[in-house]
């Protein structure tokens, strides 16, 4: 079964005024569905992969066949990112991080402020496209990453708990070239009760 486009969890507009509805159409109905399109032209070409699960094709990359490598980094990251990206937003103020998220950010980073401080700064630090993370690594201690491209810390041994899309494509059509800017009012739309349950 190729993969397919999930409806996203909530209206286009729905985090207006911080994402503006157009760039939630393109990004959802052009940008990831590309993604989906290119992942499953590459498992026709290597059907060995067609049972595995997205996350797997992410998190063991380096099994998957070199002839398609590239294009399941790149595409099957792009998917999985995503999907990942719309269910880590949320119509603002709607959700709420549980006491365990919150005491762990503040016994990693000292407060949120703190937090939010080091994740922009991964974020504007990354240069040309990619992605901010908060990941937990297998002992639990979390940290802030980025990573290029559609690249995907699950890849090395990280989970995701929170994660940002800074491709041009996510903010420019509203920021311009301010990405300090949407990363500022991108908080608005953090989905706390997601990024709760990523961290298990
Ligand atoms: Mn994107």
């Amino acid at each position: 079964m190729p993969f397919e486009l999930a409806p996203l969890p909530y209206a286009y507009n729905a985090l207006e005024p911080f994402v503006d509805e157009r760039t939630m159409q393109i990004h959802h109905d052009k940008h990831h569905q590309a993604y989906i399109t290119n992942l499953n032209a590459a498992i026709e070409k290597a059907p060995e992969l067609a049972t595995w699960s997205l996350t797997d094709l992410v998190a063991k990359l380096g099994q998957t066949p070199e002839s398609v490598r590239g294009v399941i980094r790149n595409h099957g990251g792009g998917h999985w990112n995503h999907d990942f990206f719309w269910n880590v937003m949320a119509p603002a103020g709607t959700t709420k991080a549980t006491a365990k998220l919150s005491s762990a950010i503040d016994a990693n980073f000292g407060s949120l402020d703190n937090f939010k401080a080091e994740f922009e700064k991964s974020a504007m630090g990354r240069f040309g496209s990619g992605w901010a993370w908060l990941v937990s690594d297998s002992a639990g201690k979390l940290t802030v990453v980025s990573t290029a491209n559609q690249d995907n810390p699950l890849t090395d041994g990280l989970t995701p708990v929170l994660g940002v899309d800074v491709w041009e494509h996510a903010y420019y059509l509203k920021y311009q070239n301010l990405r300090a800017e949407y990363l500022k009012q991108w908080w608005n739309v953090v989905n706390w009760d997601q990024a709760s349950k990523n961290l298990g």
